[in-house]
């Protein structure tokens, strides 16, 4: 297993368990998380789907070694559900103190005693156990393979918190470009922005734009999916695409085979993108990938990424991206503007941008519940060139939108401030990210509730959704090319 071991989980679920361990008695008490579990070259991450709270005095008992411990019965039940499930199982318990915490050598030799077991009926799990005090956690968990310490755990919600077993030591030296920043959120936000490995989909008008300023935020590392070249009619929206990138000496030379080798010696969006960026930052980890996100080689890349923003069209790519964030525990915004034209008399009708957060949990945004993911339009987009012909839905894809960089901005900019607040933990704790759509005509913003089916497959907790169950589902992509990658 790859380190650093990292347990993300979402800020309701953590609120569940936070009030049980702690509800102010000063006791110990008891519980189990039941996680998935995805493992990259950049580390593995448990994540957290239930909890089972102990109850005092019924599952959870004064114990033969230690203070207390968890019936037989209750580690067998919920044990039993991961093996069922095919999920890790991890008990939790909580040690007086606030800042600082470890296992007691009682802890330790229980899970000696206990694991190697539990690694057998759950089928190689892993298991472990994690021990709470109020603002730290440490964590012990087994695999067949050997034994791994918890570095760290996430609590998803508005504002991003990570939990550790100990005060972290501060970094030594701010890098002095940041200066403006670190006066608003510290060298620790700035510190935090830096570590992160953020995705984006689509590098088109509004991808272009989160791009430059997630680099000029300081993000040190960039996964840009894009398949598109850069044409003539993208230059005033593309964020440092130039005339050269289009190759608009070829393809307006009038000549047609000028034309079409101007069409293939055009830039992909995604390297001026990473050209952009490296302006902005020069140290800057970029990943150029040119591809669909709908081939599951290249959603896989961003399966151990802190953040996506989707700015691309198709809902083949929102149903990908909705599936990532829900399966892998990742937050994410969808942007969009939309010009509305009437096909007959030509009028404009109301024109709106939207900035869509979405959090890994119900009522927090997931667009299958918000339904801006259509099984019509999905299917329609499936079809070949011909089928949709043959169907008659000649529609909008091959006619041009109307698109303007000033409507990407409005999109966009609220998506990166978001994120911005969201990990320098900034935003105030009554603040819900609801989904925000501007109608620019009206110059007016009105957001919308939060809905939830109770059996999406994506956000619920139904067994047959795929919330947080990483690398042991799959996701809704189709298997085809490897991704061509250029560093
Ligand atoms: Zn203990
Ligand atoms: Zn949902």
């Amino acid at each position: 297993m790859k380190e650093p071991l990292e347990l993300r989980i979402d800020a309701p679920l953590f609120e569940k368990l936070e009030n049980h361990l702690f509800p102010g008695d000063r006791d110990e008490h008891g519980a189990v998380i039941v996680a998935g579990i995805v493992e990259t070259p950049r580390g593995t991450r448990l994540l957290a789907r239930e909890v089972f709270l102990a109850r005092d005095g019924i599952d959870y008992v004064p114990g033969q070694h230690g203070y207390r411990a968890l019936t037989a019965r209750f580690v067998a039940e919920t044990s039993g559900y991961c093996a069922k499930e095919n999920l890790c199982y991890v008990a939790v318990h909580c040690h007086g103190g606030k800042d600082e915490v470890s296992f007691s050598s009682d802890d330790m030799a229980s899970h000696e005693r206990g694991y190697p077991a539990l690694l057998d009926i759950t089928r190689g799990g892993p298991v472990g156990a994690l021990v709470f005090a109020k603002n730290a956690v440490a964590g012990d968990i087994w695999t067949p393979s050997g034994r791994y310490k918890l570095e760290h755990m996430t609590i998803i919600g508005a504002n991003i918190r990570k939990l550790y077993p100990s005060p972290r030591k501060r970094s030594p030296i701010a890098n002095p470009m940041y200066d403006r920043h670190s006066r608003m959120f510290g060298d620790v936000g700035q510190e935090i922005l830096s570590n992160l490995k953020v995705g984006i989909i689509g590098l088109g008008g509004g991808g272009s734009l989160i791009n430059e300023w997630l680099s000029r935020l300081g993000v040190e590392h960039i996964v840009a999916i894009d398949f598109d070249r850069v044409e003539l009619t993208n230059l005033p929206r593309i964020v440092g695409a130039t005339h050269r990138d289009a190759m608009t000496w070829l393809t307006k030379s009038g000549i047609p085979w000028l034309e079409k080798l101007g069409k293939r010696l055009a830039a992909y969006k995604v390297h001026v993108a990473r050209r952009v960026a490296k302006q902005a930052n020069p140290s800057i980890h970029y990943d150029a990938i040119v591809g669909n996100i709908v081939d599951e080689s290249i959603a896989k890349l961003l399966v151990d990424t802190d953040f996506i923003f989707l700015a691309t069209d198709s809902m083949q790519s929102r149903l990908v991206f909705n599936a990532i964030l829900h399966q892998y525990l990742i937050p994410g915004i969808q942007i969009g503007a939309k010009v509305p034209v009437d096909k007959q008399t030509k009028q404009v009708g109301d024109i709106f941008t939207a900035t869509r957060p979405v959090l890994p949990y119900a009522y927090a945004g997931c667009l299958q519940c918000h339904e801006l993911i259509p099984p019509g339009r999905l299917q329609q987009e499936t079809l070949s060139e011909t089928e949709r012909r043959n169907q008659q839905y000649v529609e909008d894809e091959n006619i041009a939108q109307p698109s303007v960089i000033t409507l990407n901005v409005k999109s966009a900019e609220q998506a990166v401030n978001d994120f911005k607040m969201m990990f320098t933990g900034l935003y105030k704790p009554e603040v819900q990210l609801r989904h925000q759509v501007h109608f620019a005509r009206e110059r007016k913003t009105s957001e919308v509730g939060p809905r939830a089916d109770p059996n999406c497959l994506d956000c619920s907790d139904s067994n047959r959704s795929r919330r947080a169950r990483g690398d042991r589902f799959r996701l809704p992509c189709r298997m085809l090319e490897a991704p061509s990658s250029s560093k």
